[in-house]
C-alpha cells in the first residue's frame, strides 16, 4: 500500500475546505490509498490554517514545539493524534512509501511554512510526514513524482 495525502487525491480536507488535486496520483488512485492526518487528528474542515512553532516536525515530536493556528490557538495535540494514526494505519499495512503534500504543517517533507504565517518557507518536515519518516518510511512530495518513477514505486509495492 502507498498512503498519499487525500488533498492531492481531490478530497476536499484542506484547511479552505478544497483541495489540492494532482492530475497524475489521481490517474492512479485505484493503486493509492489516501490519508489526511489532519482529519485523524479531529480538526475540522474548513479550519484556521496552522503552521509550526520552534522547531519542525522531529522537534514537535520531541516536545520542543508546538503547531499554533492563525488564531494562535495550540493544536498541537490534534496534530500528534493525526500522525499517531496515520502511523498506526501505515504499520497495520506494512506501508514503506508515502506521497505527500509538499509544505504542509502535517504532510511536507523537506520544508514547512515559518511559523509567523508571513509566507516563507524554512526547510523541515511536518508532523507526519516526520513521524512516518522516524518509523522507516520513505516519505516523497507531489513535486518529486514523475509518471515513470510513480509507476516504479507502484510496481514495487504490489511485488
Ligand atoms: Fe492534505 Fe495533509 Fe493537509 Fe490533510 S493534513 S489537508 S492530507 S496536506
Amino acid at each position: 500500500m502507498i498512503l498519499v495525502s487525500s488533498c492531492l487525491l481531490g478530497n476536499n480536507v484542506k484547511y479552505s475546505g478544497g483541495n489540492n488535486g494532482h492530475e497524475l496520483l489521481m490517474k492512479y488512485r485505484q493503486y493509492l490509498t489516501a490519508v489526511c492526518p489532519e482529519c485523524l487528528g479531529e480538526l475540522p474542515i474548513p479550519r484556521p490554517p496552522a503552521e509550526l512553532q520552534g522547531g519542525d516536525g522531529h522537534a514537535v515530536l520531541a516536545g520542543r514545539a508546538k503547531v499554533c493556528n492563525k488564531e494562535d490557538l495550540d493544536v498541537t495535540g490534534h496534530f500528534l493524534q493525526g500522525a499517531k494514526l496515520a502511523l498506526d494505519m501505515a504499520q497495520k499495512h506494512s506501508v514503506k512509501i508515502a506521497i505527500l503534500k509538499a509544505n504542509s504543517p502535517s504532510c511536507g517533507n523537506v520544508q514547512i511554512y515559518s511559523g509567523r504565517f508571513d509566507g516563507e518557507k524554512i526547510p523541515g518536515a511536518g508532523v507526519a510526514a516526520a513521524l512516518l519518516m522516524e518509523n522507516g518510511i520513505k516519505v516523497y512530495s507531489e513535486q518529486e513524482i514523475d509518471e515513470d518513477l510513480l509507476k516504479r514505486l507502484i510496481a514495487e509495492d504490489r511485488g
